[in-house]
This record gives structure tokens, C-alpha cells and sequence, in this order.
């Protein structure tokens, strides 16, 4: 048996990508893989990839070529995920250089294809996930796949359709990564308001939440993914009244104009996402709420494009995100006409970011006034007396960064007290209080 291989491992896309290749991961360490930063040190690299729209497909096929430039000849390149799940006929053919490929939900065949080539034996040991962000937080993915069939998108094609996993499995889950030191817990899915339906025969969110939250009372809990639809009132109602869940709302609206919501096969009309606002700010209203829209949909008019102005004007959510619509081979919408010009979309979503840079920076001056916890993550990069970490306020990888410019990090992670001494929008700088 060959002791002490190394293999690399690489992860693009989403959290939901991540918490895949992190139980691939674990798997491999379980059976003596050790793993390795530098991949021209390595025996084997793993990408796994993201297929979701055209940029990811690009960034994972740079990936592939700079990595094989990278590792020595005899160094096996495997190429795992969403983007082998899509493109798996077109990988075979034009990428000769990868060794080995495997897609979505099957990650542990790269596994095999390791232990097989290097004639190593499956380990007998329980395999334990290897969390790889800053070890204070660890996403749980309670369902995978969706049953909705937005027009634009081709994740229901590629990952299947809504698979929950019962609640007994993620409460085991969740004790593991709590006994392990993990502080607060996100809640991941494609749709994760519509948890349970497929095994329960109706939505589960609540129950689950519930349970997790009073057997785990000293963790906190956040929700990602809420489709507007989904967020009623007693869904508010509960984030507003436990103590252990992140008074943050994530809910993508994708756009305001009635019209291209129904042309993107979403559930929720406008009236509801007013609604679902109006809600939030009425029955938790310390809350943050963060949104993604898509612009440049075909058909999107100018007037559609003020509606969704108009909406960020009067609705203020206090972080946005705006992206620009891809055309996705295999998407309902590939073959609807009236694509919009894409320098109309870049102008479009430039005034959005525009308004919405001011909605974001106000509500985070409101924190020079008003103390809030924070978590430490790293030392930068550039400045080692400056601490990098994120607001409760703020989505890991997501909402801008924290940095630290006064206040010494004696409590490992955290987390601790602080104010905003500046915003420098994405980004705020905090000073810890004394009273940490
Ligand atoms: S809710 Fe719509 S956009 Fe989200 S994964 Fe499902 S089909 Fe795609």
C-alpha cells in the first residue's frame, strides 16, 4: 500500500457545492488521504465544479486548464459536480486531460476511483465531514434538488427534483457539528421553505426549526433560500420570537415587474413579495433581508426595469445582489425571443447597484450607534494587526466583510460585542466594546 497521498482540492460555485465536496473530503481523510495546498505537490486533484450559468462553466474549465498545467504528469486530475452532470458527453470529449469524472450525488466514486488506483482499503471508521470554512459555522443542507420550474433556470435538470432528508438525519448532523465546537448553523437548500413536502406530503420548515432550535439552544440558526412564497407569517413570526435564530431573511425575488415574473415561471407575484417585505419589516423589524434579482430577462422594457427600481427605492432591502441574465442551454426560457442588449443590462444593473449601495451603507451606519456580535475568521492577508470575520448581520461569503481595527481576538472565533467606527460599503470596520 502506498502511504501518504496527497491530493489537492479545489471548490467553486455554491455553499450547497461545498457542503457536497466537504463530505468527499471527509471520506477521503477517513481512509489516509492527506490533503494539500500545493497542488505541484500533489498526487491527485479534485475540482469540484459549478454548472448553474454560463461564467461558472467558464471559471471551472480555467480551472481545469491551469491545474493541469500546475500538477506533475503523474498526477491523476479529477473533475467532479454540477458541471460533469451538465456537460458530461462534451467533458469526455474535449478535456483529454482529466483522468476521471463524476456528477452530483455521486461524489463518493471519486473516492473510489482514488482507493482503486492507489490500492488503498475503505476505512472501517465512521466518516466524519470535514467542515472547510472558519470552524464557528457549518452549513446543513436539509433537502436537495427542486420542484419548481423557473424558466431560466437548469438546476432542477441537473440536481433532480426536491429529495428532503428526514428530520432525525439532520438533527444527527447538526449534534455532530455542535459537538465539534460549530456556533451557528445555516440552513441551506435550493428552496428551503418548501422542506418535507416530497417525504412528509407538506412543508416541514417549521417543525424542523423548531426542533433544532430548542435541542440546540446555545447555537444559532440561519435560514438561506427562502422563495418569497414560502415566507408567511408564522415563518417571520418564529424568526422574530426564538432567541437562537438570525433575525436575516434571504429571499430572492428575481424581479418586480409582473409581467417578467410570470414569464420566469415564478410562484410568487409581486403583491406577494410586497406582502412578504411588509411582513418582515412589521413583525421582526431589526431584521435584514437580502434579495438577488435577475436583469435583462427577455422582454424586460424599460417600464419593467423601473418597476424594479421603484421597488428597491421603496422597499429598501438592505443588501441586494443584481445579476445579468443568461441565455442557459436547456432552460425553458433559451428559446424565448426579445433578448434584451446586454450594454442595457449592464447600464440597468449599474443605477440598481447605484440606489441600492445607499440603502446597504444606511442601514449599516445605523450600527455606529447600536452594538451587534461578531465573528473572527482570519487574520488579513495583507495586515496582521487587522482581524477579518463577518457581522451576525452578514452571510458568510456573501454580504461584504468586517474588518477589525480595534479589539484583541482573546476568545478565539468569538463571539464578541461591537460597534461600526466605518463604512466602506460592502465592508464595515468595527471596534470591539470593552465589555466582551
Ligand atoms: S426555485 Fe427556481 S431558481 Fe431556485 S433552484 Fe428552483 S427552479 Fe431554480
Amino acid at each position: 500500500m502506498k502511504k501518504n497521498i496527497k491530493i489537492s482540492y479545489v471548490s467553486l460555485g455554491c455553499a450547497k457545492n461545498q457542503v457536497d465536496f466537504e463530505y468527499l473530503i471527509g471520506e477521503l481523510s477517513a481512509d489516509g488521504f492527506i490533503s494539500e495546498t500545493n497542488p505541484a505537490k500533489c498526487d491527485a486533484v479534485i475540482i469540484n465544479t459549478c454548472g448553474f450559468i454560463e461564467p461558472a462553466v467558464k471559471e471551472a474549465v480555467d480551472n481545469i486548464l491551469q491545474m493541469d498545467n500546475i500538477i506533475s504528469k503523474k498526477a491523476k486530475l479529477i473533475v467532479t459536480g454540477c458541471m460533469v452532470e451538465r456537460y458530461k458527453q462534451e467533458i469526455l470529449k474535449e478535456l483529454p486531460e482529466i483522468d476521471f469524472i463524476t456528477g452530483v450525488g455521486k461524489l463518493s466514486e471519486a473516492a473510489d476511483y482514488l482507493r482503486e488506483i492507489f490500492h488503498i482499503e475503505k476505512s472501517s471508521s465512521e466518516i466524519k465531514r470535514a467542515v472547510t470554512n472558519s470552524p464557528y459555522y457549518a452549513y446543513v443542507k436539509i433537502s436537495e434538488g427542486c420542484n419548481n420550474l423557473c424558466t431560466f433556470c437548469v438546476i432542477p435538470s441537473i440536481r433532480g427534483k426536491l429529495k428532503s432528508r428526514t428530520m432525525e438525519d439532520i438533527e444527527k448532523e447538526v449534534g455532530k457539528l455542535v459537538g465539534d465546537g460549530v456556533q451557528e448553523i445555516v440552513i441551506i437548500s435550493q428552496d428551503t421553505t418548501q422542506y418535507g413536502l416530497d417525504i412528509y406530503g407538506e412543508e416541514k420548515l417549521l417543525p424542523l426549526m423548531k426542533n433544532l432550535t430548542s435541542k440546540f439552544e446555545n447555537t444559532l440558526f440561519r435560514m438561506l433560500y427562502l422563495n418569497p412564497e414560502g415566507v408567511r407569517e408564522d415563518v417571520i413570526s418564529f424568526v422574530a420570537e426564538t432567541k437562537n435564530v438570525v433575525k436575516y431573511f434571504e429571499v430572492p425575488v428575481q424581479h418586480a415587474s409582473d409581467k417578467i415574473l410570470t414569464k420566469m415561471g415564478r410562484a410568487s407575484d409581486r403583491n406577494t413579495i410586497d406582502n412578504v417585505f411588509n411582513n418582515i419589516r412589521r413583525l421582526c423589524p431589526d431584521a435584514f433581508i437580502r434579495t438577488t434579482f435577475i436583469i435583462g430577462f427577455p422582454g424586460e422594457t424599460d417600464d419593467d426595469f423601473m418597476e424594479v427600481y421603484n421597488f428597491i427605492s421603496t422597499m429598501k432591502p438592505d443588501f441586494a445582489g443584481f445579476f445579468p441574465y443568461y441565455k442557459e442551454e436547456g432552460s425553458i426560457a433559451y428559446n424565448f425571443n426579445d433578448d434584451v442588449d446586454k450594454k442595457i443590462v449592464s447600464k440597468r444593473i449599474a443605477e440598481l447597484q447605484k440606489l441600492q449601495k445607499k440603502n446597504t451603507s444606511s442601514r449599516l451606519k445605523e450600527y455606529k450607534k447600536k452594538e451587534f456580535i461578531c465573528f473572527v475568521d482570519k487574520v488579513n492577508d495583507d495586515f496582521e494587526f487587522i482581524l477579518e470575520g463577518r457581522a451576525i448581520f452578514q452571510a458568510p461569503d456573501t454580504d461584504g466583510k468586517l474588518y477589525v481595527t480595534d479589539g484583541i481576538a482573546d476568545k478565539g472565533s468569538g463571539p464578541y460585542k461591537c460597534i461600526v467606527n466605518k463604512v466602506a460599503y460592502p465592508d464595515i470596520y468595527v471596534t470591539f466594546l470593552e465589555n466582551n
